[in-house]
């Protein structure tokens, strides 16, 4: 069975409004059609991309170029450096750096992908332009909740990443072969990335069925890690030290731990867009951690991010609190305080979630 006929899809299509329940071969047949009769397509993820969000945008785009159609990723603001090398990335425009060319290939698009986002404000000033099209739209993603924003709206919660989606997706709706190494090497870092190599969200067979077909295309896979994880820079490097040395705070009754930096902070080590990624996993590494968070002081706020092992629903903290949202083990969100008020604010949530984080 395919996978594009096994997933949850909403129609707001008026002719499939009027036909009522589709047959599932029909969903896919639709999507096709779709893709046959768009002539300009933009593949449009959220702001701060991860490797999920550019790995899978480039993957998807690469396959249709293949097909002759026109695609192109639009980017809300800035690319990391270690996603730089992806294959096909010369395809892709930063709204925030290329408003213009950014806002010409929304407009011009009569189809738009909306991939690894669940909320239209996750485009930051793209939304506009998202609303004001009248391009068909589908979202692949594997948010919790997801909006109903879009045309079509593929959602599969319990996967890892929407690469693997952009595998089954690719495999269901392109009738002949279109993989090849380029586009499985897109999909691999989606992947890769967004299970922190294989460490979380990743424990079904399935994913692994994907990764060793991937593997089928030669892709480097030893490269790719290396191309991804040892790709900092000295200060990079050296703001991690710090932040373990200096601003890790560990609070071990509520098997919890958190990292703050200021922007002075951030400036003393010349920090670039990214150089922050992945700090709010360090104090996993702490045993009896489950519960971690990561307060970046940004121009206008207090970027938040949470991440938890097992059960602690830090979607509910980012939600009810952050203004935020996300998955049960990572999310994120904003505070509008001070840093000071932000972290006393934190801590003093904590005992009311200590019967959620458990005593063993
Ligand atoms: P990160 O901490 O890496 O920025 O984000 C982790 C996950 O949390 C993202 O994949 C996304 O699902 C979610 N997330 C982060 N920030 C926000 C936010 O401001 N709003 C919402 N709704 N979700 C967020
Ligand atoms: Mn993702």
């Amino acid at each position: 069975m395919g996978f594009v006929n096994a997933i949850s899809i909403f129609f707001i299509f008026d002719v499939l409004k009027i036909a009522g329940i589709m047959v599932e071969e029909g969903i896919a047949r639709t999507i096709r059609n779709v893709i046959k009769s768009a002539n300009r397509v933009a593949i449009l993820t959220h702001t701060n991309p991860d490797g999920d969000a550019i790995g899978s945008s480039l993957a998807l785009t690469l396959a249709l170029r293949k097909k002759g159609i026109d695609a192109q990723v639009v980017i809300p603001d800035g690319l990391p450096d270690f996603l730089r090398w992806l294959p096909g990335i010369e395809h892709s425009t930063t709204f925030a750096y290329k408003r213009d060319q950014a806002v010409k290939i929304i407009e011009e698009a009569d189809l738009i992908f909306c991939l690894d986002f669940n909320d239209p404000k996750r485009v930051n000033g793209v939304e506009s332009y998202l609303q004001k099209s009248s391009a068909k739209k589908i979202l692949i993603d594997h948010h919790q909740d997801p909006l109903q924003f879009t045309d079509i709206t593929i959602s599969e919660t319990w996967r890892g990443s929407v690469g693997e989606m952009i595998y089954l997706f690719i495999q269901d709706v392109f009738e002949d072969e279109v993989m090849d190494k380029e586009i499985a090497t897109c999909l691999y870092v989606a992947i890769m990335t967004d299970t922190g190599n294989f460490n979380y969200a990743s424990s079904y067979p399935e994913i692994f069925h994907i990764v060793g077909d991937l593997l089928k295309y030669d892709i480097e896979k030893d490269r790719i890690y290396s191309n991804v994880y040892d790709a900092f820079s000295e200060d990079r490097m050296r703001l991690q030290g710090y932040c373990m040395q200096e601003k890790m705070v560990v609070l071990p009754q509520y098997h919890t731990a958190y990292i703050s930096l200021t922007d002075e902070e951030l400036k003393k080590f010349s920090h670039r867009k990214g150089d922050t990624e992945g700090f709010v996993n360090i104090p996993f590494s702490v045993k009896g951690v489950k519960f971690t968070a990561l307060f970046v002081e940004k121009k206008d706020r207090i970027k938040a991010s949470f991440r938890s092992r097992g059960e602690f629903p830090v979607n509910l903290v980012a939600s009810k609190h952050y203004h935020g949202g996300g998955h049960i083990n990572a999310a994120g969100g904003d505070s509008f305080d001070s840093m000071e008020e932000t972290l006393a604010g934190f801590e003093s949530l904590l005992p009311t979630y200590s019967k959620l984080l458990g005593d063993d």
